[in-house]
């Protein structure tokens, strides 16, 4: 079993713990090595989000937490950095784990294309363009005026597409979800970690319109562990499932994988508590579908799609 997973927040909880060693078994957050190890994870994502508790967001703290990325998780003998299609190669060819960085949010960027270009640079490849909140470049899902982007926001847009960098729509309100689509103009791309809202009715979650239209584009879809994202109550294994089955019938079973969000969260689903839990999503999902089928849920979905979008 391998497993592709596009969202967690173990950056946070480095930046927030310095004594924090994730090459040890017994932490204090969801992710580190053994775990991902145990939950046969090949590539994880780490978020690179400024918490309100920093105060005012700064490029200067992106800087640090990448810091985090390279110092803290990279230089683990099992994580290799993944930020071309050969180095994903390597490392999955290696059996090691790798690790790609994202941007949870522009914010930190200042309104400063340079700090875009700086953090691609660093290896940077996806980037969300809001967390819940409105920001210099668009409205977050929670924003009440539900805007679309801003005249700076649409240049972030177009120079996210110069260089490559893979937009992600989670968090991001659904004015601005159309408004990126259509600037696109079939360019796929993606929701790291969001669920569907006609399984759970939550405003971080996708519409079916909005998932079928990812799907036409041949982006991707994570779906995610976030209990309130999961179902409203009584999340369970099952009730993930239940999104997957949903996105499937819309014709979204080469688009879906996974995006956990472990270490964003402080409630968990029952079992499904850190990335060693995969093997229980696994065995679960085998009851209902071909091997083939849940090895692209959890690897291949995500494997292709990357395999096409990070730069040689
Ligand atoms: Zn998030």
């Amino acid at each position: 079993m391998r497993v592709i997973d596009a969202h967690c927040d173990l950056l946070s909880k480095l930046t927030e713990d310095l004594s924090l060693d994730i090459a040890a078994a017994d932490t204090a957050s969801d992710v580190n090595v053994p775990r991902l190890r145990e939950g046969g994870i090949a590539l994880q994502w780490f978020a690179v989000y400024l918490s309100q508790r920093l105060g005012e967001p700064r490029f200067a703290q992106v800087l640090k937490m990448i810091d985090h990325f390279y110092s803290r998780v990279v230089s683990q003998p099992d994580v290799k950095p993944v930020r071309t299609r050969g180095e994903l190669e390597a490392a999955l060819v290696g059996g090691k784990i790798g690790a790609m960085l994202s941007l949870e949010g522009a914010d930190g960027l200042e309104g400063d294309l340079a700090n875009l270009r700086i953090a691609w640079q660093l290896g940077v490849r996806a980037m969300g363009v809001t967390w819940n909140h409105a920001n210099w470049a668009a409205d977050g899902v929670v924003e009440p005026r539900g805007g679309g982007f801003t005249a700076k926001g649409k240049l972030l847009l177009q120079e996210c597409m110069r260089l490559g960098i893979i937009l992600d729509v989670s968090h991001l309100a659904e004015a601005g979800f159309w408004e990126l689509h259509e600037t696109l103009r079939g360019k796929p791309f993606i929701a790291s970690h969001s669920n569907a809202a006609a399984v759970c009715a939550h405003r971080r979650n996708l519409s079916d319109g909005q998932i079928e239209a990812i799907i036409r584009v041949d982006g991707r879809i994570g779906i995610t562990f976030v209990p309130y994202f999961v179902a409203s109550e009584r999340p369970t294994i099952a009730g993930v499932l239940r999104h997957i089955e949903h996105i499937c019938a819309l014709g979204g079973a080469a688009q879906l994988g996974f995006g956990s969000d472990f270490d964003g969260i402080d409630e968990w689903v029952p079992e499904l508590a850190t990335p060693a839990d995969y093997g229980k999503l696994h065995n679960e999902l085998l009851k209902y579908y071909r091997a083939s089928e849940v090895d692209g849920f959890l690897f291949r979905n995500w494997h292709s799609f990357l395999q096409n979008q990070l730069p040689q």
